[in-house]
């Protein structure tokens, strides 16, 4: 059999041709560290943790721990590890970095059907069945020759993406539906906000605390002056945000009367934030021109300060990080194929999923569905209600003008066909009905689970 190259041995990598051995498929492996290292890259290890060591909240109730628990089911090698050299984090689950990448390195190498070659791959593969996971640093050549095959506006080497908020936490009362001028359908929802208002928010943001910019990523930074975080354009004057992003004119509430009645005129908000909507259900909210290099624990304290959002429940915070992805939507399937060539998968930050976790979710389906490929099964695709089929329907199916990476989430699933107020209850719900289709879609398929002995907690 001709093996399958897996191009990227970081965690959706390692994950994805651990997961092609397992079908008894021969892969070669090829990773560019240490003859080329990455900027955030400091090890020769596969699935490096470039930074925190932690990979989310453990408890099932949580959107990573289910993402955690649906892996373990499926059998993945990079939970199993995690699992194996876990160390103390609250609720979270942590590593030794060193011993669970280095642990493996050994497993994946001492794999009779794993070649792990270190080579920087400068090219795209024009025949045979490959998957690409060279991640958000993809060394500068492959990203060149990436470009030219998804075609120029298809790829973004830089993520300004500004916060989402469940659209369950922001408080109706207080935000009101419309479009500027009240042109179109009603699309945006806006949060108003009186002088007073807006200055203790204004203040509040200059003041916040900034997370630190690795080097390489100051370097990028200076390049992206059209796109300015909000702290720095409220650094630039107190009015500065209000003839921006905050602009307030043509947005009218209209509980509070017909706004072209010049008697309703001074009802007018001194300014708004507008939040449009991220999923095809309406579920998610992303903050227009909040793109921001905040500390995140810094942006909930001070968005919570814009009137509707006192409650907001975020999903992803604000960031602006250098970070190498494609336009998903426009060219993967659910299956993550490449529309234009099927043999070709591609998995990790690359296709615009956020985290470690998520990254080896992509690795399993992308390593699984290249083995079926090989061995002439159909692609997988995972039920939409699991937190792994969510991302993946997600990445190939969001609006593609606004697409930037995704985290796992709740919000992302199939709402409950009932409504449930609690929110530790709701995401409990979420996990029963989510491993509860991860069990009969298994079945259906064949494949084999592991024990759930860890989904009750
Ligand atoms: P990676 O893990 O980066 O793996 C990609 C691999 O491909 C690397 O080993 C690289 O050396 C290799 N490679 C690149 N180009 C080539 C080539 N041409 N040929 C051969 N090999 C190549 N996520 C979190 O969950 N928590 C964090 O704390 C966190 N911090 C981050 C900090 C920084 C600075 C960056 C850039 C990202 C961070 N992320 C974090 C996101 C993180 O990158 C992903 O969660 C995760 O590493 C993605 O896995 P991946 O397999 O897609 O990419």
């Amino acid at each position: 059999r001709q093996p399958i190259h897996v191009i990227g041995g970081g965690l959706a990598g390692t994950e994805a041709a651990w997961q092609i051995a397992r079908w008894g498929v021969p892969v070669i492996l090829h990773e560019m560290r240490p003859q080329k290292q990455s900027p955030a890259h400091h090890t020769e290890h596969l699935a490096e943790l470039v930074c925190s060591n932690s990979f989310g909240a453990q408890a099932t109730d949580r959107a990573s721990g289910l993402l955690h628990q649906e892996l373990r089911q499926l059998g993945s090698v990079v939970i199993a590890q995690a699992d194996r050299h876990q160390v103390p984090a609250g609720g979270a689950l942590a590593v030794d970095r060193s011993i669970f990448s280095q642990t493996l390195t050994e497993t994946l190498a001492s794999h009779p059907l794993i070649e792990l070659r270190r080579d920087e791959v400068t090219q795209m593969p024009a025949t045979g069945i490959a998957v690409l996971t060279t991640g958000p640093l993809t060394s500068e050549a492959l990203s060149a020759d990436l470009q030219h095959f998804t075609g120029q506006a298809y790829m973004s080497f830089f993520d300004a993406a500004s916060p989402i908020v469940v659209g369950e936490s922001i408080d109706r009362d207080i935000a009101f539906m419309a479009s500027r001028y009240d042109r179109g359908e009603a699309a945006y929802l806006n949060c108003p906000m009186n002088r007073q208002e807006y200055l203790q928010f204004w203040q509040a943001l200059v003041q916040a605390e900034q997370a630190d910019l690795k080097e390489f990523e100051q370097e990028t930074a200076k390049f992206f002056e059209g796109c300015l975080p909000i702290e720095e354009m409220a650094r630039r004057g107190e009015d500065t945000m209000r003839y921006g992003p905050l602009k307030p004119v043509g947005l009218f509430d209209a509980r509070l009367g017909d706004f072209r009645d010049p008697a309703n005129r001074s009802k007018k908000p001194y300014a708004v934030v507008q939040l449009r909507q991220e999923d095809k259900a309406g579920q998610l909210w992303n903050m227009v021109g909040f793109q921001t290099n905040l500390r995140w624990g810094e942006q909930k304290r001070v968005f919570r300060l814009i009137p509707g959002l006192q409650q907001a429940e975020f999903v992803r915070m604000g960031v602006m990080h250098r970070n190498t992805f494609i336009n998903s939507p426009q060219l993967l399937q659910a299956t993550l194929q490449f529309d234009r060539r099927p043999s070709l998968l591609a998995a990790g930050q690359l296709v615009g999923t956020e985290g470690y976790t998520a990254a080896a979710a992509g690795g399993w389906l992308a390593g699984t569905n290249a083995a079926r490929l090989v061995l002439g099964q159909e692609p997988l695709t995972l039920p939409g209600t699991m937190m792994m089929g969510a991302l993946f329907e997600f990445i190939s199916s969001a609006e593609p003008k606004y697409f930037q990476p995704m985290p796992p989430n709740f919000g992302i699933l199939p709402a409950l066909p009932q409504k449930i107020k609690n929110k530790r209850e709701r995401y409990g719900r979420y996990r029963d009905r989510s491993l509860a289709d991860l069990s009969t879609w298994a079945g259906q398929h064949d494949l084999p689970l592991q024990s759930p002995a860890l989904s009750a907690s």
